[in-house]
């Protein structure tokens, strides 16, 4: 039993317990090309909170960990079977729910840990932030806690050499054979603008993309996934107890 671990601790624990931060792991249900299991955000998201937090726990930080929302949003996968879509409107309405009983209990920090792509949460936590002032909310993206060029060789943003290598070192049980892998080839629009990254529509995922993968795994280790999960949930362990430790009335140098 992980006492940062809200799934795992119980009342015994709990009843005269006090956290600093709360962490809220928020994955998807999606086809990640043809090799990777449907909850592969959320099992990167489950491992790498569970690490980090543990890392802040032993430095002396007071960080819970929630349990992994399973579904976020995949409005541009409306036609690949099984992709389940939470529309952002229903995400600020439970992140809302969740954000009043930590106000009302006084655990006035939350940290959104975003383990997909297609989950937006800035709009939401200025929304939020607005309407509960006492509260610091905020949001981090694991693929951009390190530079990827320096861990892995083709890039790739879903079910890509990162993803893979990451659940070749978490869960090889649920990756299928290397002969059963996509190469995630993908098309980009025809209008430069949209690549140039400064205009934005969203994708049809089916359209651009054969084996719903972006990105060719094929170069994929468990060594790298290993060396890649070890280094972000290290330095993700120092920002949340830096979190844990922050006086919110005096974030500013
Ligand atoms: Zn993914």
């Amino acid at each position: 039993m992980r006492p940062y671990i809200l799934a795992e601790t119980n009342w015994e624990a709990l009843k005269d317990e006090k956290f600093d931060l709360a962490i809220l792991p928020w994955g998807a249900t999606e086809a990640h090309n043809y090799h990777l299991p449907y909850a592969t955000d959320n099992y990167q998201a489950d491992h790498m909170t569970a690490e980090s937090a543990r890392v802040a726990w032993e430095k002396g930080g007071k960080p819970i960990v929630l349990p992994t929302l399973p579904f976020g949003v995949n409005t541009g996968q409306s036609d690949v079977y099984l992709d389940i879509n939470l529309n952002p409107s229903t995400q600020l309405a439970i992140l809302t729910d969740i954000v009043e009983v930590l106000n009302r209990q006084g655990i006035y920090k939350l940290l959104i840990f975003n383990g997909h792509g297609g989950n937006n949460f800035k709009p939401l936590v200025r929304e939020l932030g607005y309407k509960f002032p006492k509260m610091f909310i905020s949001f981090c993206f694991f693929p951009g806690v390190l530079d990827k060029d320096l861990y892995f060789d083709e890039k790739g943003d879903h079910a890509d050499e990162m993803e893979t290598s990451l659940m070749l070192h978490l869960r090889p049980d649920l990756v299928l054979p290397r002969e059963k892998w996509g190469d995630g080839a993908s098309k980009k629009y025809k209008i430069k603008s949209f690549s140039e990254g400064w205009a934005w529509a969203e994708r049809e995922w089916s359209k651009i993309s054969e084996d719903t993968g972006v990105g060719n795994p094929h170069k994929s280790t468990k060594e790298k996934g290993e060396r890649f999960f070890n280094d972000v949930t290290r330095k993700m362990g120092h920002f949340i107890y830096e979190l844990c430790q922050a006086d919110t009335e005096d974030l500013y140098e």
